[in-house]
């Protein structure tokens, strides 16, 4: 039955596709015991999930080839094993039969207990097999709970996956991007979680805070993600397809208009340029920076190269992770930031720092690099090679106080800029701009820490917002100090490819916006409408303002 569920839109976009379930262990399980004439009918649907999970395995084996296959066969020969075992068998049976538990509950007892077993084992390999029996039993819990008609499989066996899961973490992101993932259902999370960031690079349509998703959809449900309106369809109509195809009509019209703007110059109405930079990390990143005549890369996240796997990368692999990216620009400046683990950035590699009771404030960014000498040259050499193929430029994420950009300095020539997204950088910015060559306003983290408000957290989105009045103050007495000192400052947070953002930014002074390659020709056509000199000139009224409330009413007026 088609139902709707709301979610706060995180990257837009629409998709249709089959939903698989990071947990579907969450599900909920009916824990009523069973009458003695429900059992007979109940254990044949037990056996009957178990058939089904023991069919989608042997399918599975059937579509993978090459290396992956090789990889995957051995998992899907442990499960198909473990779905095959007396002794688990047996023991479900005994509880639906003796013990009068639902398939469901069966399955979740067996489950937990099995999972206990191998978790107590001292043999690491063992230990580990306790994933295997966890993801073999959520997976015949989900066939058991499937409510999906004939048709509807038919049509979900044609499209990829949609995710549903609680949040994911970007290494998570990075590694099932590229696998025939569609598209994100979040049942938390928030809009600037670095999450929600990849997703947009990836060009993923995410919906965040879409509260019952892994109560109400389970795994193959057909799914029709709209990241426009900010609502997850489950099993949708005709009607919804129809829909689907519109969008995807005006999508292609909108690209074309907005191509238009591709070589167009990026000026207010008043004739003020402005310089707007990618936000680029993969190459079709570049290639669409490219294409929508982006200035240069204003950052470049190299974390997730380091997210990806589970070993560091090497300076080879990240020399030729930069020089692509700086060949791909074609002489165009490059602005590589170093390694920015830690946080929710935790690197498969284990090089960040684990167990910290407050990660957000702990070893992350710079703080983390200077730690590890070794990792930290050998991504300063793969970037001085890289710079020989065109300008370079390093930016420096997390500074607090000087002494950190001196220390980095130390080990290169190539112009270096800090990253000011720490209360402390911004409040003493003039002692950063003495050693630096340019900065970079982070906003994303700037306003979680002057807020003191986790950007990943939809609870605080009331509090979280760029236009509270203290954050927009520290803001331009970034701006304003970099021009005093004639060095060129930017934003790189996701509010500078925020068209609602673009008139703000402008008032406070700001020259130079990085974003999301794919917000470029957006951006560049709403400067187009503002005026400059009348924004600036009300400038001083906007920063007096007392609650954000007010900032907004305000941007409201003068921007009509
Ligand atoms: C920021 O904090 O605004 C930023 C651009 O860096 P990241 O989102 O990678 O933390
Ligand atoms: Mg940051």
């Amino acid at each position: 039955m088609r139902h709707v569920l709301a979610g706060t839109v995180a990257a837009h976009g629409m998709a249709l596709g089959r939903a698989r379930l990071v947990h579907p262990s969450r599900y909920t399980v009916d824990t009523r015991p069973l009458a003695d004439e429900e059992i007979n009918g109940e254990l044949h649907r037990l056996h009957h999930a178990l058939d089904t999970a023991r069919l989608e395995l042997r399918e599975l084996r059937g579509r993978l080839h090459g290396a992956l296959a090789r990889e995957v066969n051995e998992f899907i020969d442990a499960h198909t094993m473990l779905l095959d075992d007396p002794e688990l068998l047996r023991g479900l049976d005994d509880l639906v039969r003796i013990g009068h538990y639902r398939p469901g509950a069966a399955l979740q007892k067996q489950r937990d207990r099995l999972c206990a077993v191998f978790e107590a084992m001292d043999d690491p390999y063992l230990r580990s097999r306790k994933e295997d029996v966890e993801q073999v039993i959520n997976r015949v819990i989900s066939a058991l709970q499937r409510q999906t008609s004939p048709e509807e499989r038919k049509l979900a066996a044609r499209v990829g996956e949609i995710l549903i899961a609680d949040s994911v973490a970007p290494a998570d992101m990075a590694q099932l991007a590229g696998n025939g993932l569609l598209g994100v259902v979040g049942s938390s999370g928030s809009t600037y979680s670095h999450s929600a960031i990849l997703a947009r690079s990836l060009g993923l349509p995410m919906l965040v805070g879409t509260r019952d998703a892994l109560s109400h959809i389970h795994d193959d449900d057909l799914i029709l993600l709209d990241a426009e309106r900010g609502e997850a369809v489950v099993h949708p109509t005709a009607q919804d397809l129809a829909h689907y195809r519109a969008w995807q009509r005006e999508a292609a019209n909108e690209g074309r208009r907005l191509a238009k703007l591709a070589n167009a110059p990026s000026r207010t109405r008043d004739g003020i340029e402005l310089c707007l930079l990618a936000n680029a990390e993969t190459g079709s990143d570049v290639a669409m920076a490219r294409a929508r005549g982006a200035d240069g890369v204003g950052l470049y996240r190299t974390e997730f190269l380091f997210l990806k796997k589970k070993v560091l990368p090497s300076e080879e692999e990240q020399f030729i992770a930069y020089r692509d990216l700086v060949m791909g620009m074609g002489g165009l400046p490059v602005t590589i930031r170093t390694m920015d683990l830690g946080a929710d950035k935790a690197d498969a590699a284990g090089l960040a720092t684990r167990g910290e009771e407050n990660p957000a404030l702990g070893v992350r960014g710079v703080r983390l690099s200077l730690r590890h000498p070794a990792v930290f040259s050998t991504q300063i050499r793969a970037i001085l090679r890289a710079a020989c193929y065109g300008p370079v430029r390093v930016l420096v994420p997390m500074v607090t106080q000087p002494d950190e950009m001196i220390a980095v300095r130390t080990l290169f020539k190539l112009p270096l800029g800090a990253m000011i997204e720490v209360p402390a950088a911004a409040i003493n910015v003039r002692a950063l701009l003495q050693c630096s060559d340019f900065l970079s306003i982070g906003t994303n983290d700037l306003a979680q820490y002057v807020l003191a408000a986790d950007r990943g957290n939809d609870a605080l989105d009331n509090i979280y917002t760029p236009l509270q009045p203290a954050f927009l103050r520290l803001l331009s007495h970034v701006i304003s100090a970099g021009r005093r000192a004639n060095k060129p400052v930017s934003l790189c947070g996701e509010i500078a490819g925020d068209v609602n953002f673009t008139a703000l930014l402008l008032l406070l002074g700001l020259k130079e916006f990085s974003m999301h390659p794919s917000q470029i020709l957006h951006v560049r056509e709403r400067l187009a409408t503002l005026d400059h000199a009348h924004l600036r000139s009300h400038a001083s009224k906007l920063l007096r303002a007392y609650t954000h409330e007010q900032v907004e009413a305000f941007l409201g007026e003068i921007t009509r």
